[in-house]
Protein backbone atom coordinates (compact mmCIF):
# COMPACT_ATOMS: atom_id res chain seq x y z
CA UNK A 1 0.00 0.00 0.00
CA UNK A 2 0.82 3.55 -0.50
CA UNK A 3 1.64 5.79 2.16
CA UNK A 4 -1.23 7.80 0.34
CA UNK A 5 -3.53 4.71 0.28
CA UNK A 6 -2.70 4.00 3.80
CA UNK A 7 -3.42 7.66 4.59
CA UNK A 8 -6.70 7.49 2.51
CA UNK A 9 -8.02 4.42 4.36
CA UNK A 10 -7.38 5.76 8.32
CA UNK A 11 -10.10 8.37 7.43
CA UNK A 12 -12.56 7.99 10.07
CA UNK A 13 -15.07 10.71 9.04
CA UNK A 14 -15.27 13.94 7.56
CA UNK A 15 -17.08 16.72 8.89
CA UNK A 16 -18.92 19.72 7.66
CA UNK A 17 -16.88 22.80 8.56
CA UNK A 18 -16.56 23.10 12.18
CA UNK A 19 -14.38 26.11 11.50
CA UNK A 20 -15.35 29.66 10.21
CA UNK A 21 -11.47 29.29 8.42
CA UNK A 22 -12.22 27.15 6.02
CA UNK A 23 -15.07 26.17 3.71
CA UNK A 24 -14.37 22.11 3.08
CA UNK A 25 -14.75 19.55 5.22
CA UNK A 26 -12.52 18.09 7.83
CA UNK A 27 -10.82 14.96 6.65
CA UNK A 28 -10.56 12.82 10.06
CA UNK A 29 -7.94 10.59 10.48
CA UNK A 30 -6.55 8.51 12.51
CA UNK A 31 -2.81 8.19 11.19
CA UNK A 32 -0.54 9.48 13.89
CA UNK A 33 1.02 12.93 12.27
CA UNK A 34 -1.24 12.13 9.43
CA UNK A 35 -1.42 16.01 8.65
CA UNK A 36 2.37 15.63 8.00
CA UNK A 37 2.16 12.72 5.63
CA UNK A 38 -0.29 14.23 3.79
CA UNK A 39 0.73 17.62 3.16
CA UNK A 40 3.92 16.11 1.91
CA UNK A 41 1.44 13.54 -0.65
CA UNK A 42 -0.37 16.39 -1.86
CA UNK A 43 1.17 19.86 -1.19
CA UNK A 44 5.16 19.22 -1.03
CA UNK A 45 8.21 19.01 0.62
CA UNK A 46 8.18 20.40 4.64
CA UNK A 47 11.46 22.47 4.83
CA UNK A 48 13.09 21.35 8.05
CA UNK A 49 11.82 23.48 11.46
CA UNK A 50 8.47 23.89 9.97
CA UNK A 51 5.37 23.07 11.24
CA UNK A 52 2.48 22.15 10.00
CA UNK A 53 -0.38 23.61 11.36
CA UNK A 54 -4.25 23.78 10.77
CA UNK A 55 -6.52 26.22 10.01
CA UNK A 56 -9.79 24.30 11.16
CA UNK A 57 -8.02 23.34 14.48
CA UNK A 58 -8.79 19.92 13.94
CA UNK A 59 -5.24 18.50 14.60
CA UNK A 60 -6.74 15.12 13.46
CA UNK A 61 -8.06 16.99 10.06
CA UNK A 62 -5.92 15.95 7.05
CA UNK A 63 -7.57 17.97 4.02
CA UNK A 64 -4.60 19.45 2.46
CA UNK A 65 -6.78 22.81 1.65
CA UNK A 66 -6.80 23.57 5.53
CA UNK A 67 -3.08 22.53 6.33
CA UNK A 68 -0.37 25.26 6.18
CA UNK A 69 3.55 25.78 7.03
CA UNK A 70 4.70 27.71 10.09
CA UNK A 71 8.36 28.52 11.53
CA UNK A 72 8.32 26.37 14.73
CA UNK A 73 8.95 28.24 17.46
CA UNK A 74 12.57 26.95 18.13
CA UNK A 75 13.15 28.28 14.93
CA UNK A 76 12.31 31.40 15.79
CA UNK A 77 14.74 31.16 18.82
CA UNK A 78 17.50 30.16 16.45
CA UNK A 79 17.10 32.74 14.57
CA UNK A 80 17.95 35.17 17.68
CA UNK A 81 20.52 33.32 19.35
CA UNK A 82 22.58 33.26 15.67
CA UNK A 83 23.43 36.93 16.44
CA UNK A 84 20.03 38.53 16.58
CA UNK A 85 18.52 40.49 19.50
CA UNK A 86 17.45 38.57 21.86
CA UNK A 87 13.27 39.65 21.29
CA UNK A 88 9.96 38.62 22.63
CA UNK A 89 10.84 36.33 25.80
CA UNK A 90 14.22 36.16 25.33
CA UNK A 91 14.44 40.24 25.88
CA UNK A 92 15.85 40.92 28.49
CA UNK A 93 12.52 42.90 29.74
CA UNK A 94 10.87 39.69 29.57
CA UNK A 95 13.94 37.52 31.10
CA UNK A 96 14.47 40.21 34.26
CA UNK A 97 12.06 42.47 34.07
CA UNK A 98 12.62 43.95 37.63
CA UNK A 99 15.54 45.50 36.47
CA UNK A 100 13.93 47.94 34.37
CA UNK A 101 13.36 51.12 35.93
CA UNK A 102 9.94 51.82 36.16
CA UNK A 103 7.77 54.30 38.21
CA UNK A 104 9.31 55.78 40.55
CA UNK A 105 12.33 54.22 39.75
CA UNK A 106 12.63 55.71 36.37
CA UNK A 107 14.90 58.77 35.92
CA UNK A 108 12.19 61.00 35.34
CA UNK A 109 10.61 60.65 38.68
CA UNK A 110 14.11 60.41 40.00
CA UNK A 111 15.39 63.41 37.76
CA UNK A 112 11.57 65.69 36.66
CA UNK A 113 13.72 68.75 36.54
CA UNK A 114 15.69 67.03 33.65
CA UNK A 115 12.71 66.09 31.79
CA UNK A 116 12.35 69.36 29.38
CA UNK A 117 8.76 70.17 29.18
CA UNK A 118 6.85 72.77 27.23
CA UNK A 119 9.10 75.62 25.56
CA UNK A 120 12.20 73.73 27.40
CA UNK A 121 11.65 70.29 24.76
CA UNK A 122 14.11 70.77 22.38
CA UNK A 123 11.73 70.46 19.49
CA UNK A 124 9.52 73.33 20.66
CA UNK A 125 12.89 75.50 20.96
CA UNK A 126 14.41 74.47 17.45
CA UNK A 127 12.20 72.98 15.56
CA UNK A 128 14.48 71.96 12.57
CA UNK A 129 16.97 70.40 14.61
CA UNK A 130 14.43 67.21 13.95
CA UNK A 131 15.04 66.37 10.70
CA UNK A 132 11.90 65.90 9.22
CA UNK A 133 10.44 65.01 5.89
CA UNK A 134 12.47 65.25 3.17
CA UNK A 135 15.07 66.57 4.91
CA UNK A 136 14.90 62.85 7.16
CA UNK A 137 17.90 60.70 6.26
CA UNK A 138 14.78 57.87 5.14
CA UNK A 139 14.12 59.85 2.51
CA UNK A 140 17.92 61.58 1.26
CA UNK A 141 19.20 58.05 1.53
CA UNK A 142 16.52 55.39 1.29
CA UNK A 143 19.12 52.82 0.38
CA UNK A 144 20.67 53.00 3.90
CA UNK A 145 17.80 51.75 5.56
CA UNK A 146 16.94 48.53 6.65
CA UNK A 147 13.74 46.95 6.46
CA UNK A 148 12.12 44.20 7.12
CA UNK A 149 14.19 41.02 7.72
CA UNK A 150 17.18 42.83 7.46
CA UNK A 151 16.37 45.02 10.96
CA UNK A 152 18.06 43.13 13.76
CA UNK A 153 14.93 42.62 15.57
CA UNK A 154 12.87 41.40 12.99
CA UNK A 155 11.20 38.52 14.36
CA UNK A 156 9.00 37.92 11.23
CA UNK A 157 10.08 36.75 7.39
CA UNK A 158 8.68 38.73 4.52
CA UNK A 159 6.64 35.32 3.93
CA UNK A 160 5.24 35.07 7.30
CA UNK A 161 4.03 38.54 6.99
CA UNK A 162 2.64 38.19 3.17
CA UNK A 163 0.92 34.98 4.84
CA UNK A 164 -0.65 37.22 7.66
CA UNK A 165 -1.82 39.64 5.52
CA UNK A 166 -3.73 37.45 3.49
CA UNK A 167 -5.38 35.56 5.96
CA UNK A 168 -6.34 38.96 7.81
CA UNK A 169 -8.12 40.00 4.91
CA UNK A 170 -9.37 36.83 4.72
CA UNK A 171 -11.10 37.69 8.14
CA UNK A 172 -8.87 34.88 10.30
CA UNK A 173 -8.32 36.18 13.77
CA UNK A 174 -5.79 38.42 14.47
CA UNK A 175 -5.63 37.34 17.94
CA UNK A 176 -5.07 33.20 16.75
CA UNK A 177 -2.69 35.03 14.03
CA UNK A 178 -0.59 36.58 16.88
CA UNK A 179 -0.55 33.13 18.97
CA UNK A 180 0.89 31.27 16.14
CA UNK A 181 3.59 33.99 15.22
CA UNK A 182 4.41 34.73 19.10
CA UNK A 183 4.22 38.34 18.41
CA UNK A 184 1.28 40.62 19.94
CA UNK A 185 -1.99 41.32 18.65
CA UNK A 186 -1.75 45.20 17.98
CA UNK A 187 1.79 43.89 15.78
CA UNK A 188 -0.77 41.90 13.56
CA UNK A 189 -3.01 44.48 13.34
CA UNK A 190 -0.04 47.03 11.86
CA UNK A 191 0.98 44.92 9.23
CA UNK A 192 -2.76 44.54 8.28
CA UNK A 193 -3.12 48.37 8.03
CA UNK A 194 0.56 48.30 6.35
CA UNK A 195 1.46 50.51 9.04
CA UNK A 196 4.45 48.16 9.44
CA UNK A 197 5.92 46.36 6.47
CA UNK A 198 4.87 48.65 4.13
CA UNK A 199 7.04 47.69 1.54
CA UNK A 200 6.19 44.36 1.34
ZN1 LIG B 1 -9.85 20.42 8.58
Amino acid sequence: MSTEQRLLAKIISYEEMLSPYVDTPCWICSLYRGAREAYRIWVGEIPTGLWVLHFCDQPKCINPEHLWLVTYADNVQDRCEKGRSATGTNNGQHTHPKKRARGNRHWTRLYPEKVLRGENHGLVKNPLAAATGDRNGSRLYPERLKRGEEVNTAVLSTAEVLFIRYWCDKGYSQKELAKIFRVNPPAISKIHRRQTWRHV
